[in-house]
């Protein structure tokens, strides 16, 4: 098994480092102040292909495999974990429609999404209905050659923002005997469309989060994804963003070691720096240790699905291992700084909130389980 990276590969990464380091890092702390979505800054992105990493680049794209897609994740998130949800969920939509969309769907809406032009967003999640998605109430009935969409969509990230929203409704009749849902595709300036205002959240401050509301929000049958199969297109969708998120979570965990160990290094007790106490030792080992395993383990859920295998228990696996682990790692982090560690001119305070979504959105850890298990026994 080869662990190097490819010139690609090593080349992407650079790139999203220095974005991360020149353009990101500077401006994180007062955007997650002001709560301030940074538009221009994702615009930037988009020009260096960061929107598309992975998608062709005939369809907009920059061509890379998913391992660069998680590589690139990896740094942005280590600038800011809200760019790299902004990025994570356009990417979730590009490959959903690279997966699912006619010809004409790609070309109108794929090339802008992928090429940074436009950002997506992925409307699953009810009031009602997180885990348990297929609980969900939003109806779309047949009308000529056109859906119309009634319901309410919760927690969408970059909704505020978004020119495309891929949205899943229910389909089959009330006494159906099996329900049935579908996936479409709503444009931003569709009829009916209701942006909320955005969610005041803990943490990724920067990335947006609102509600959405859809009242006889007509929709032609083209933009509808795979038939009556959206449940499916929409899984198949967390499959890969799971990878992304995963990724994000080693950026995320990376940003904390490295306050842990320059706090350590620089903060003195008894009569030494913190980082020679045997306690404090413990813990950057501990720190350092299960991040390695996480980037391992994200990393080779990107090769699964790069070599065309079924890689649902790899990401599942990275997405829950990465998740829990980011959580603790901060939290150590946090506590290396000891009082000043909660105080939020420290950077590890942001990283600490951050963190506290990872294993709850795209799959609560208690859901990665249960995916994990099933593959397992399957
Ligand atoms: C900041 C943010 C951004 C988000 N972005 C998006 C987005 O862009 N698009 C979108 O569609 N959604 C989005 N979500 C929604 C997110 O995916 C859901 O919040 C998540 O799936 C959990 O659903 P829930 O909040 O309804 O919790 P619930 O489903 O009510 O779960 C509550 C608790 O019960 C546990 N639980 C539920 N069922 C089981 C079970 N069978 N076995 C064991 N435990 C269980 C859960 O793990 C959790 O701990 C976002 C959420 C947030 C907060």
């Amino acid at each position: 098994m080869k662990f190097s990276l490819s010139e690609d590969q090593q080349m992407v990464q650079d790139m999203a480092r220095d974005f991360a380091k020149s353009r990101i890092e500077p401006i994180a702390m007062e955007f997650d102040k002001s709560h301030q979505f940074p538009q221009k800054l994702i615009k930037e992105m988009g020009e260096l292909g960061l929107m598309g990493v992975n998608i062709p680049e005939e369809y907009g794209g920059a061509g890379f495999d998913t391992v660069s897609y998680s590589l690139a994740v990896m740094e942005i998130a280590k600038g800011c974990s809200s760019f790299a949800v902004t990025m994570s969920v356009n990417h979730l939509v590009c490959e959903i429609i690279r997966l699912y969309g006619s010809e004409e769907n790609k070309k109108k809406y794929l090339v802008p999404l992928a090429s940074g032009d436009h950002l997506g967003a992925f409307c699953l999640t009810e009031p009602q209905a997180g885990s348990d998605a297929q609980n969900q109430k939003t109806t779309a009935k047949l009308d000529g050659d056109d859906y119309i969409l009634n319901g309410k969509k919760a927690f969408i990230t970059n909704g505020t923002y978004s020119d495309v929203f891929i949205v899943t409704a229910v389909t089959s009749a009330k006494d159906a005997p099996k329900k049935e849902i579908s996936a479409f595709l709503v444009e931003k300036d569709a009829e009916g469309l209701i942006l909320g205002q955005p969610e005041h959240k803990m943490g990724q401050c920067a990335s947006n989060t609102i509600e959405v509301t859809l009242e006889n929000v007509r929709v032609p049958v083209s933009n509808m994804l795979a038939g009556t199969n959206g449940f499916k297109v929409m899984m198949n969708g967390l499959n890969s963003g799971r990878i992304g998120i995963a990724s994000l979570c080693c950026g995320l965990a990376s940003s904390a070691l490295d306050e842990a160990l320059s706090y350590a290094k620089d903060r003195q007790a008894f009569g030494k720096p913190l980082n020679r106490l045997p306690v404090i030792q413990d813990k950057i080992a501990e720190m350092g240790t299960l991040l390695e395993a996480s980037k391992l383990m994200t990393l080779n859920a990107a090769y699964v699905k790069d070599s065309g295998s079924n890689y649902v228990k790899s990401a599942s696996m990275a997405k829950y291992f990465a998740a829990e682990n980011c959580l603790k790692i901060v939290d150590q982090a946090l506590q290396i700084h000891g009082g000043n560690g909660y105080i939020s001119e420290y950077k590890i305070e942001k990283l600490y909130r951050d963190a506290r979504i990872t294993s709850i959105y795209e799959g609560t850890s208690e859901i990665q389980k249960i995916v994990i298990a099933r593959q397992m026994t399957k």
